[in-house]
């Protein structure tokens, strides 16, 4: 059984402040006009609509998500790490800290706020005033040596109103100044489900377009049967 974690992409879909639309179409040829086909120009933005954060979004000597092994992109063991932001805010350590033991095992965590009811009920709230992962806890979630990502369902693991601690956290998390090569993949603006636990896997599938330091995202968790 499949469950689909992403939104679509669209042109009015909130956005991180003053970021192009996640997606706008522009018709290049029309059957209603004449042409035998439709055709449409996609013009996309990385890092708008449920996204993945390639390491070179914050690490210019970071892999763009076409340069990965396909693997890095399947998650077997996802945690799901209930902190819930009802009015945004940082996500601490110590919030973390109680999952420390799951997190030795898990390769995704999945930061569960509950801020992502937002996106519908407050579509202009929601990209501005959305919780954030603080860098102390984007540096303590980089000691778990099995980790290869982290989720969270908000518009960003950063906000706006926090700039240079979301400056720091995607460069923690990005890799920067590290000579081991260490990463995680941020995965952002997507459902959180309390039972994502339960998956066998989760799949999160960006389009591979080489230079590109992040990408729209389609992400799914399937279940057994
Ligand atoms: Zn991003």
């Amino acid at each position: 059984m499949f469950r689909l974690l992403s939104f679509p992409l669209s042109a009015s879909a909130p956005v991180w402040p003053g970021n192009p639309p996640a997606a706008q179409t522009e018709a290049n040829s029309a059957i209603a006009n004449g042409d035998n086909a439709n055709t449409t120009i996609l013009h996309l933005f990385s890092h708008s609509g449920t996204h993945l954060d390639a390491p070179k979004h914050f690490n210019d000597a970071g892999a763009s998500a076409y340069q990965l092994p396909i693997d890095r992109y399947i998650f077997h063991s996802p945690l799901v790490l209930e902190v819930p932001k009802p009015e945004g805010g940082p996500i601490h350590q110590y919030e973390l800290e109680p999952y420390a033991q799951q997190l030795g095992a898990a390769d995704l965590a999945m930061l569960r706020t509950g801020w992502i009811e937002k996106r519908t009920s407050e579509p202009k709230r929601y990209p501005q005033e959305g919780p954030y992962l603080d860098p102390e806890a984007a540096r303590y979630l980089m000691t778990f040596s099995k980790l290869k990502g982290v989720a969270i369902d908000a518009v960003s693991i950063g906000a706006p109103y926090a700039y240079p601690e979301s400056v720091a956290t995607h460069q923690a998390l990005t890799g920067v100044g590290r000579d081991d090569g260490h990463f995680l993949l941020i995965l952002e603006d997507l459902r959180i489900d309390a039972d994502l636990g339960n998956a066998r896997r989760i799949y999160a599938w960006p389009l591979l377009i080489e230079g590109s330091d992040g990408s729209p995202c389609t992400i799914v968790a399937e279940f057994p049967d």
